[in-house]
């Protein structure tokens, strides 16, 4: 697979796929780690004297009332400050104003495009990789780097669509190949290999719990995930968060894997999904019929810790607890800390964990926080990713 260093890019126009999907609230970037990841691949850029074109995509759009809440121009102000030069917004997609601004450009201009999700309002044209549109956005530049590693796992007019126009003259930047090359060592991975496993469901993880298990000397479940889990053991979980459909799955594995599956062993629990009330922890066999289990607790913390500890790499997704709570994310700040403190080798799977480990303020000490929650699945999992097989 072709890498941007093996492409003349040379005062040429290149068109950049880059994941500026930050977290906005009212009008202000939150996080701006996608932005600041982007810079190595576009200052490159710039040292060859290219144009430099950007698109991204920025949430959701369904609605027109989607439009203003995901308009990429505050990312623009913050690129600009971030490479400390101007960068030529433009409020379109297409048309007259994009192809004039882009013949307009000077070698070393960055020029960003409108959110090209808003291309979803007719007919889902980004998100179903509509070929017209992919050609149309092809036919702006000379080269395609992609970029967009929180994208590889989609197949969108503007990853697969305009990578599929340019054969040959496509190749993935420098924070997908980070970040490639960092989940190459989970193809291999070194002894003792532990996966820690949180977040809502069974069913999101079972790819990825069917691709590790045979790999992993343990796997570590916390979460909502872990009472369809204990359920499955024919424990009572009361209120507590299960996945039906997952028992099944649950039960298998459990005869199959039993001394490779570490379950929780306490549990903080509340009669109410809030956080509102004091939580009470109790052994998993003395959860009532009113409550709910909320994070896990400090006993399954330290059993935990004692399976890490020798660990030579980790991977990790999802939240031990429900993380939105103060008081339910203690597990998930805690087992952090215990990770960063004790130089653990451990990969953060993107999305809720990234998160957690940021606001912990621990994000610098981890080994690698990736920047594609959905996109690292799909690698657990074992998955083709499609952003990569059209640069391929
Ligand atoms: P996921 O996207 O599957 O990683 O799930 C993340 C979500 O799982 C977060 O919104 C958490 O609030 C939720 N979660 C974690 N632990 C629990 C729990 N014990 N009960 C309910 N939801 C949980």
């Amino acid at each position: 697979m072709k890498k941007i260093t093996d492409l003349d890019i040379e005062n040429k126009k290149v068109l950049i796929r880059c994941d500026f999907n930050v977290p906005i609230k009212d009008g202000k970037i939150l996080d701006d780690n996608r932005i600041v990841q982007a810079l190595k691949t576009i200052n490159y850029c710039l040292e060859k004297n290219a144009k430099v074109i950007l698109f991204s995509h920025l949430g959701r759009v369904k609605e027109e009332a989607d439009l203003a809440k995901n308009n990429l121009e505050v990312v623009s102000k913050r690129l600009s400050e971030l490479l400390n030069k101007e960068v030529i917004f433009i409020n379109e997609t297409r048309g007259e104003k994009l192809e004039q601004a882009i013949n307009n450009m000077q070698n070393k201009d960055v020029l960003l495009v409108q959110n090209t999700r808003y291309e979803d309002l007719d007919g889902k044209k980004e998100s179903s990789n509509d070929d017209a549109l992919a050609t149309y956005w092809a036919s702006l530049g000379d080269v395609f780097i992609n970029d967009a590693f929180g994208t590889i796992h989609r197949a969108h007019a503007s990853n697969v669509g305009i990578a599929s126009h340019m054969k040959g003259k496509c190749a993935i930047g420098f924070l997908i190949e980070k970040e490639l090359n960092t989940l190459s060592l989970l193809d291999n991975p070194a002894k003792p290999f532990v996966v820690i496993l949180g977040g809502a469901k069974v069913s999101d993880k079972i790819g990825v719990i069917k691709n590790l298990v045979t790999k992993a000397n343990y796997i570590l479940i916390g979460g909502g995930m872990a009472f369809t889990f204990l359920k499955a053991k024919g424990l009572e979980v009361g209120k507590s968060l299960i996945d039906t459909e997952s028992l099944s799955f649950c039960e298998e594995i459990l005869k199959d894997y039993s001394e490779k599956i570490i379950l929780p062993v306490d549990i903080a629990t509340s009669t109410t999904f809030s956080n509102d009330e004091d939580y009470k922890v109790k052994s998993i066999n003395e959860i009532n019929n009113n409550e709910m289990g909320l994070d896990i607790g400090p006993k399954t913390l330290e059993l935990f810790e004692t399976y890490l500890k020798n660990a030579k790499l980790v991977v990790w997704n999802g939240p031990l607890g429900v993380y939105e709570f103060s008081k339910y994310k203690q597990a998930t700040d805690n087992l952090l800390k215990y990770i960063t403190d004790n130089n653990i080798k451990v990969i953060l799977g993107g999305g809720d964990t990234v998160a957690a480990a940021s606001n912990a303020n621990l994000k610098d000490k981890i080994f690698h926080a990736s920047t594609g929650g959905g996109a690292t699945l799909e690698y657990l999992e074992g998955k083709a990713l499609p952003g990569l097989e059209a640069i391929k």
